[in-house]
């Protein structure tokens, strides 16, 4: 059980380095910087939420740690380290080795990352076979015990997608990803095609099976209450950047980056109407296009004349690390 884990012992153990990753869209005229030198750890069995808005970079940065940009995306710089291998460069190959046995993608679309004419247990089966699991009745067992985790029948094995509702083909969805027990899942908005109750619910099964099962999850969503009860920490991304980072309960209850503060207020409480970015007035910057200085500046409520010379870097505040002027060491 991961919870009888000293937090020491958790801390050190980092089974992904993501360092100084960078990707842009477009190789004439000037290139969308989607993803602008970002660099975070993950621990084994971590809990980490990126949040921001739509457009700022985050399902590229997810593609770029899965190994899974496609052009027009371009990795231009950085480093991705899983399980101690380094992962940029990897062949196809390769990867599909590592895929759904160390770590598995779901994405924000089940309906698009399922094949509509095949059965559940179909799709299960390819998974396993394509990792030498041969032998068909393990290859049941297996189907039935991920399913299980999440709730579903068996009877749905023999089910396609257009006939599970959309929360059913999420969860189809997450007991595929879990078929191989990897250490860690990465997740696109894997909710966000769902309505609040059904999405509750499911974030809730999300964080039972990791506790459970001990894998890491990277959680992407726009929707900053979602990951609140549910992360440990939580890495708020604006227009390709990293601007806070910090463990999920100090971030919430002291929000350092006035955009952090911004996305906070938008949302007033979990079970609230949801206020669209009322506490931040106007839109993020085109990525091709961006202001000096701090990427923010259009839009922060605590603007200096220096913002717009200095582009931040990240400084420690509080318990977080924090892309904000305001948190400047002196002579640093
Ligand atoms: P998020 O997941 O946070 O909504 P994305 O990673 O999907 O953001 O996109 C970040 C930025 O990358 C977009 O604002 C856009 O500028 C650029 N981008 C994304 N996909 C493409 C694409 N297929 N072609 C060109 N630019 C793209
Ligand atoms: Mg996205």
């Amino acid at each position: 059980m991961p919870d009888a884990v000293p937090d020491a012992a958790i801390m050190t153990d980092v089974i992904l380095n993501v360092s100084d990753i960078t990707v842009e869209y477009g190789t004439s005229g000037k290139p969308a910087r989607a993803v602008d030198q970002v660099s975070l750890e993950l621990s084994r069995g971590e809990f980490l939420g990126i949040v921001g808005e739509s457009g700022c970079g985050k399902s590229t940065l997810l593609f770029a740690i899965a190994q899974l940009l496609s052009p027009p995306a371009q990795l231009v710089a950085g480093r991705v380290t899983f399980k101690g291998r380094d992962m940029v460069g990897l062949t196809g190959e390769a990867l599909r080795t590592l895929r759904w046995r160390d770590y598995s993608v779901v994405m924000q679309s089940a309906m698009n990352a399922l094949n509509p004419v095949m059965t559940v247990a179909a799709q299960y089966d390819d998974a396993m076979r394509a990792h030498g699991i041969g032998d068909t009745t393990q290859i049941r067992a297996r189907a039935r015990e991920v399913l299980a985790l999440v709730g579903i029948d068996a009877v749905h094995l023999k089910s396609y997608p257009h006939q599970l509702s959309g929360g059913m083909r999420q969860r189809v969805m997450i007991a595929m990803a879990l078929l191989l027990s990897p250490d860690l899942i990465v997740m696109d908005e894997p909710t966000s095609a769902l309505d609040v109750v059904a999405q509750r619910s499911l974030m809730v099964q999300v964080k039972e099976l990791q506790r459970r099962l001990g894998f890491a999850v990277i959680f992407v969503t726009h929707d900053m209450s979602l990951v609140g009860h549910f992360s440990d920490r939580l890495a708020v991304m604006y227009a390709g950047r990293i601007v806070e980072i910090g463990p999920t309960r100090p971030l919430f209850a002291n929000p350092q980056h006035p955009y952090t503060r911004g996305l906070l207020d938008s949302f007033p409480s979990v079970h609230g109407p949801k206020v669209h970015l009322e506490g931040i007035p106007g839109a993020p910057p085109d990525l091709a296009d961006l202001p000096s200085g701090c990427r923010f500046r259009p839009r922060c409520p605590d603007v200096m004349p220096r913002c717009a010379e200095v582009e931040p870097a990240l400084y420690p505040a509080a318990e977080a690390d924090v892309r904000c002027l305001l948190y400047e060491t002196p002579h640093g």
